[in-house]
């Protein structure tokens, strides 16, 4: 009980005294005593992105989910998925490794057993523990979101002092990375994908901010302009319990953001699988005489060429049999770089995360550069092998990072805490 109370009165002292009554009041109206508001709004979001075709990805804690099977069941055939949002909404950054492995494998069981795909994860409150490396990758899940890129946002002009401070309080407790070239991608993490989620969000907008319609449309499309030119992974994040409130807004972003296909709309477990294959793609290469080289590159469906490497490839052919890609092209030395056999995996899937063409070879000749590196890359190894990598002169082959035609991806996301006011007071019950 005094874990209880030492919780709550942490959550409320990020807030202001009238951003706590806001915040209570938003509570109920938005929980309700019966699941029946929740559900509404829950059904309503998959009308839209039913209508839209347009996958999006729900963390949701496994005690509600036990709660509710059969709406979590009806919910999954319509373009919804679910991934674990802990088991009860608590903060994971606090509980010994231990108690934190119990209660994640016992949320994966609740998935399992109502049929519902558990191979994604999001922290409750975005707070990933200090020392939880390796944790969500030994209970078996494949990607987590929970770390935050923040995307420069002016401060609006007349906005009050308090809201601005509210603001600044909240992005404070998700520890978030400032955007920067690379870091609104996925990342490999050993076997899983961490993808980033980006703020601000819905509760920073309407509820922090408490921004008009029109400039809270405004920051967005700026957001979705800004993510294509750099061709990001943009994970938005809209809470459901305020649907009402963001229900034009994203029909209106996912409507653009399909204009001249620029996005790829996805749900967060397509993103992972796309990031892993891609990453993981092999190249072959066979040198065909009079300077001609035939590449099969094995990878996923969509996956495309980079336009400049160098050198126009003579064909570039998909097959109807296989993913991937098989290229011609005329190069004095293959297209590819060539890497020592006794690199370490940490060399080969830095190589295939940046979408250079690689492949092992114990020989030097015929290659622009032969690579080796026997241990874990650090920052500064990737530094130093990328500016070498793009020092050669040579051509070398390099894939897109996101499925042809597109030019970013973008993925709609949003926590499900509870369905009812009865879930929602669950986390003050511990784990
Ligand atoms: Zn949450």
């Amino acid at each position: 009980m005094r874990n209880c109370f030492s919780f709550l009165r942490e959550r409320l002292s990020i807030r202001s005294e009238s951003g706590i009554t806001r915040r209570l009041y938003s509570i109920f109206q938005s929980y309700g005593w019966t699941t029946e508001n929740f559900r509404r709004n829950l059904e309503s979001l998959a009308d839209l992105l039913e209508e839209l075709e347009a996958p999006a990805t729900f963390p949701v804690t496994a005690s509600a989910v036990a709660r509710h099977p059969a709406l979590f069941g009806r919910l999954q055939k319509r373009n919804m998925e679910f991934a674990v949002h802990g088991y009860r909404h608590i903060d994971y950054s606090r509980l010994p490794r231990e108690k934190s492995l119990a209660l994640l494998t016992r949320s994966r069981e609740v998935f399992r057993r109502y049929g519902l795909c558990d191979s994604g994860f999001r922290y409750p409150f975005l707070r990933k523990p200090a020392l939880g490396a390796g944790l969500l990758e030994s209970c078996g899940f494949l990607w987590d979101s929970s770390e935050v890129v923040s995307w420069p946002l002016q401060r609006p002009e007349a906005l009050e002092n308090k809201h601005w401070n509210d603001y600044l309080q909240i992005l404070g407790t998700y520890d978030p990375e400032e955007l920067k070239p690379g870091n609104c991608l996925p990342r490999l993490k050993g076997r899983m994908v961490e993808i980033p989620v980006s703020m601000p969000d819905d509760d920073i907008l309407f509820e922090r901010l408490k921004l008009p319609d029109r400039l809270i449309r405004a920051i967005w499309e700026q957001i979705l302009t800004a993510a294509c030119l750099q061709g990001v992974s943009l994970v938005i994040q809209f809470h459901p319990e305020r649907w009402p409130l963001f229900k034009q807004l994203l029909r209106h972003l996912i409507r653009r953001a399909r204009e001249g296909r620029e996005a790829w709309i996805c749900n967060l477990s397509q993103m992972s699988e796309w990031w892993r294959r891609r990453s993981f793609c092999t190249w072959k290469t066979e040198y065909r005489g009079a300077g001609l080289n035939r590449v099969v590159v094995n990878g996923p469906a969509g996956l495309a060429l980079l336009g400049s490497m160098g050198m126009q490839p003579e064909t570039v052919e998909t097959s109807s049999r296989r993913d991937g890609l098989t290229v011609t092209c005329r190069t004095r030395l293959k297209p590819v770089i060539g890497v020592s056999p006794q690199s370490s995996e940490s060399l080969f899937s830095f190589l295939g995360e940046e979408g250079w063409a690689w492949e092992r070879t114990e020989t030097p000749e015929g290659y622009p550069v032969v690579i080796r590196h026997p241990g874990a890359l650090t920052p500064e190894d990737k530094r130093r092998l990328l500016s070498r990598i793009r020092a050669l002169k040579a051509p070398l082959l390099k894939v897109q990072l996101w499925p042809a035609p597109h030019r970013y991806a973008l993925a709609v996301s949003g926590d499900i805490d509870g369905i009812d006011f009865w879930d929602y007071m669950g986390r003050f019950y511990g784990s």
